[in-house]
């Protein structure tokens, strides 16, 4: 069935075959990739694994995600980028997406001459389910993006509305989960894999477990398009300090979800803080690290607080979105600064 989805040319190709993957068994001398012989004692000198088997195996322990289901790209944008190049033509195929989401989705798509359809999310910024259905059925997207929480709202849509979409979607439905630790009671949309092999989902290091440094997204799918994921991917995109970085959050996978605790009442907390705000037309519910706020004047607020040295991101110019910023959660110090200035702004 994944078959028929992917690009000819991706189905046939011959993957690169990095020097480690040539031989099995145990290796004392190392001849056979170019490397440098001397490099200090961290093994940098050395190609990293281009499987990431020791981070997946974590990944499985840990998070619970089958080693065979799950690849590693360089952030999630990077799989977001491969997932458009295995299965959308340049020049003919499209993706869809929500209006307003995250950005990398059509911008990938369009350095691969993908054509992105936009369906508007409803205005009280909810997943139109409908009007995705029409289009889906009327358009045939490759692949289906969907982001929940949603990035910039902080939305969760409701995992029936995600797998009906995926059903009638003869596609691909790549459901971006980068934001689901900080949703209460949050449905994964990887418990239905088994049943709709064409949904995949995205997750990542960058949020919740803090190493956006390191570049460390986790495509969990079928084991059929992991598989077309790990042959068509640049051979050694996850690097080694990088594969350290994630080893070192799910050693301490218990902080990382503390964390994610004091993010949750800390964005509570603003919420409600917001509506106290006579300038504040409306405070979006968030479930991810971040809150996306309707002012009266957003451009006005935005300066004002890059004058007191806070930066903000304005959404304004976004479908649906006018006078809106978005505020992410930062420490107990920098929310007490933020709302010390939210306090004395008049606007
Ligand atoms: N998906 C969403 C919804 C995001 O907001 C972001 C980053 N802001 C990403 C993916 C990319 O994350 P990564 O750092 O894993 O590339």
């Amino acid at each position: 069935m994944i078959d028929n989805l992917l690009n000819p040319w991706i189905k046939d190709l011959v993957p690169y075959s990095s020097a480690r993957s040539e031989f099995s068994g145990k290796a004392e001398i190392l001849l056979d990739a170019n490397e440098s012989w001397e490099g200090g004692n961290d093994g940098i000198n050395r190609y990293p694994d281009p499987l990431a088997k020791e981070l997946r195996r974590e990944i499985e322990r840990v998070m619970g995600i089958p080693y065979e289901m799950s690849a590693i790209g360089n952030g999630s944008d990077e799989v977001i980028d491969m997932l458009i190049r295995m299965f959308c033509c340049p020049g003919r195929d499209s993706i869809m997406i929500e209006r307003p989401t995250y950005g990398t989705y059509s911008v990938f798509a369009s350095t691969s001459n993908v054509s992105v359809i936009d369906v508007p999310l409803t205005p009280d910024l909810d997943l139109d389910e409908e009007a995705m259905m029409e289009a889906i059925v009327r358009k045939k997207p490759k692949i289906v993006f969907i982001c929940s929480p949603n990035n910039p709202t902080g939305r969760v849509y409701p995992l029936e509305k995600i797998v009906r979409i995926a059903e009638i979607n003869e596609g691909i439905t790549a459901v971006d989960e980068a934001y689901a630790d900080f949703a209460l009671n949050f449905e994964s949309a990887i418990s239905y894999i088994k049943k709709n092999p064409r949904i995949v989902v995205l997750r990542t290091f960058s949020k919740a477990y803090g190493k956006a440094g390191a570049r460390l997204g986790i495509l969990v799918s079928d084991p059929e398009i992991q598989k077309v994921f790990m042959k068509a991917k640049p051979p050694y995109n996850v690097s080694s300090p990088a594969e350290k970085a994630g080893l070192d959050a799910l050693s301490e996978y218990d902080e990382a979800m503390e964390r994610v605790r004091e993010t949750i009442a800390r964005r509570n907390e603003l919420t409600a803080f917001l509506q106290t705000l006579p300038y504040v037309v409306r405070v979006f519910p968030s479930e991810a690290n971040f809150v996306l706020v309707r002012v009266s004047d957003a451009a006005a607020l935005y300066s004002y607080l890059l004058e007191m040295g806070i930066v903000v991101r304005n959404r304004s110019s976004d479908l649906l979105l006018e006078n809106t910023l978005r505020i992410t959660i930062g420490s107990e110090m920098e929310m007490e600064k933020l709302k010390e200035a939210l306090n004395g702004w008049n606007g």
